[in-house]
């Protein structure tokens, strides 16, 4: 009898250990990252950074992953929480369910007493029912079931990517919902209603009379909504507004779906619109993403990195789809992904899927080619190539691609190869790049990095590390407004007057600062090293000023913003002796601003 009451009440003492037991870390993150064996361990691109080389470490043996270069992961948990944007209980939840773990529910309540759901939560659930009243109203409106079976979406389709429609009606949607149990602020919040003043009352449904398609983060839990129009007379695309679930730079439409496909052939096929998207799928091609409604992004380029090696751009085939292929192509290879190109003898994926779905995967699947190479094969096109203006026009469109390469030995294959399709001479055609190249390809890691919020350090810590790095340049910081954490002020006065030959951890001996501040600092200084090694020392000295000079604009904003809150703050409360002494500073701010510039 004791043995059946101990097995009824058995229930692991920690679901967590128990799901850490059953998921081992390895298998978790290669859900999200390729990881290449070292040893014990794995190593990956760390996801939570712009890396370039593996940065992070994954031990099973330890149950952990974790990347020093941003100092961020941890356990199984840890790092799904950071990965997914998601809290703690969300993550036990997720990964209960991968795990096969079932969580005793009374346990929970326990541990965690009665609390409503969290907001998040019931934003998820109002999307999801919103989905299902679509998907109905779909099936229940023919004009809009005839427009989207036209465009070839079979039923299988329709129900993978949950296609929906929005009736045309003002607040249908937001009458359904309210009926459905969900409050005024939850249909606001999560971006289905919109409110068009405060003092209004009335709510509006976003979208009407569109083709709704259910945006989902990685997981497949839907976070938006893309509507597309029926008509050519609308905006083509009306997406959820930023929510807390909805962050349009950093989603990809489709992932879901893709995410198998896509890390088995280390390969992702990019496209413009939803419908081409769901169209690939029906030419058997389901590696595929779309950003809809929005330009490539930073964000979605390191997503796509998590899982791919190579991007094959299949963008609309006009002016825009070519000059969003540029910008694609700049990030991309920033990234050091491999940009490959295919061009559809069609306007669009979707009308060619329409056409000849077995062309489609050819093409996609074998006839992908470099990038470059097929801008140079358009060039060639070209009627005036042997002009002087047309050899403007293949400069002007080439260079800048050209320097973009992370490496001066595809750079000079492609000088060479350029040279000899254009036919001019090779050594001419290598001078005319350098010429252009000094003028405006300039050493951008650093400003790019800092300017993207990449760099894990601000710009006044940044320009420190450099200082540290190129010792005859330390004098600069002394360009450095003081900073206001005394602690970092007293590394940077130390560091400004450092004679060349003494090193990070000399420097910060003698200093009585915080421990963390302390480790923060030998980070950095590993970083610099790590990221920025090979400057001459001009080109130091000029990005060190640089990045002084963004420091100080940072400081002076962020004081002026403190400053004028205290200012109104004063002058409500009629305490002028204050607000006199606060527009004193302000003065004096502005002062400091315009030394900061000229210098
Ligand atoms: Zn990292």
């Amino acid at each position: 009898m004791l043995f059946f009451i101990s097995k009824v009440y058995s229930l692991p003492v920690d679901a967590k250990d128990e799901i850490k037991l059953r998921l081992p870390i390895d298998q978790l993150v290669s859900q999200y990252c390729q990881l290449k064996r070292k040893g014990k361990s794995f190593v990956a691109l760390c996801p939570f950074h712009n890396d370039s080389k593996p940065s992070l470490l994954v031990s099973p043996d330890k149950g952990i992953a974790y990347c020093f270069a941003c100092q961020s992961g941890g356990d199984i948990f840890s790092f799904v929480q950071k990965i997914e944007g998601i809290d703690f209980p969300s993550a036990l939840r997720m990964l209960a369910e991968k795990a096969g773990v079932e969580l005793p529910k009374e346990g929970m309540r326990q541990t965690k007493p009665a609390v409503s759901k969290d907001e998040r939560e019931r934003f998820r659930e109002c999307l999801d029912s919103a989905s299902r009243f679509f998907a109905s109203k779909l099936q229940s409106t023919p004009n809009a079931k005839d427009y989207v079976l036209k465009r070839g979406v079979t039923a299988e389709l329709l129900e993978k990517f949950a296609i929906g429609y929005a009736p045309d009606s003002f607040s249908e949607t937001y009458e359904h919902l309210l009926k459905a149990g969900f409050s005024r602020a939850e249909i606001v919040g999560s971006g289905l209603g919109v409110q068009k003043e405060l003092e209004q009352e009335r709510i509006y449904d976003r979208f009407r009379h569109r083709i709704q398609f259910p945006i989902t983060d990685a997981q497949g839990v839907i976070i938006g909504f893309g509507g597309r129009t029926m008509g050519e007379n609308d905006a083509k695309y009306v997406n959820s507004p930023e929510t807390i679930l909805y962050n349009k730079s950093a989603v990809l439409f489709g992932l879901f779906h893709a995410r198998d496909a896509i890390r088995k052939s280390h390969r992702v096929v990019l496209v413009e619109g939803y419908f081409d998207a769901v169209a690939s799928h029906k030419a058997g091609v389901e590696n595929v993403v779309a950003v809809s409604g929005t330009a490539l992004t930073e964000e979605h380029v390191k997503i796509l990195k998590r899982y791919a090696d190579e991007v094959v751009l299949c963008l609309d085939q006009d002016n825009a789809g070519q000059l969003a292929a540029g910008r694609a192509f700049e990030l991309l290879s920033k990234a050091q992904l491999r940009i490959l190109s295919v061009s559809l003898p069609a306007k669009d994926p979707d009308e060619l899927v329409q056409r000849d779905p077995g062309l489609f995967r050819t093409i996609v699947q074998e006839q992908a080619i470099p990038y470059l190479d097929s801008v140079i094969g358009r060039l060639k096109l070209l009627p005036d190539r042997t002009e002087p203006a047309g050899k403007r026009r293949i400069a002007e469109t080439l260079f800048p691609l050209l320097a973009m390469l992370p490496t001066s030995v595809e750079l000079r294959a492609y000088l060479d190869k350029a040279a000899q399709e254009f036919g001019v001479v090779a050594s001419e055609f290598a001078q005319d790049f350098r010429a252009f190249a000094h003028v405006s390809a300039l050493p951008r890691t650093l400003e790019a990095k800092a300017a993207l919020g990449d760099a894990p350090f601000s710009s006044a810590e940044l320009s420190i590390g450099l200082a540290l790095l190129y010792p005859t340049c330390r004098p600069l910081l002394r360009e450095l407004i003081p900073l206001s954490s005394p602690h970092l002020e007293a590394v940077r006065f130390a560091a400004s007057s450092a004679a060349p030959e003494l090193g990070i951890i000399e420097i910060l001996v003698p200093l009585t600062i915080d421990p963390v501040l302390r480790e923060r600092m030998q980070v950095l200084a590993l970083y610099c090293e790590e990221n920025f090694p090979s400057w001459s020392d001009i080109v130091a000295q000029r990005e060190i000023r640089k990045m002084c000079s963004a420091a100080n604009r940072e400081l002076v904003v962020s004081r002026q913003v403190q400053l004028i809150a205290e200012l109104k703050e004063a002058r409500k409360n009629g305490r002028a002796d204050e607000e006199a002494k606060l527009l004193t500073q302000y003065q004096q701010l502005v002062k400091l601003t315009q030394m900061a510039k000229s210098s």
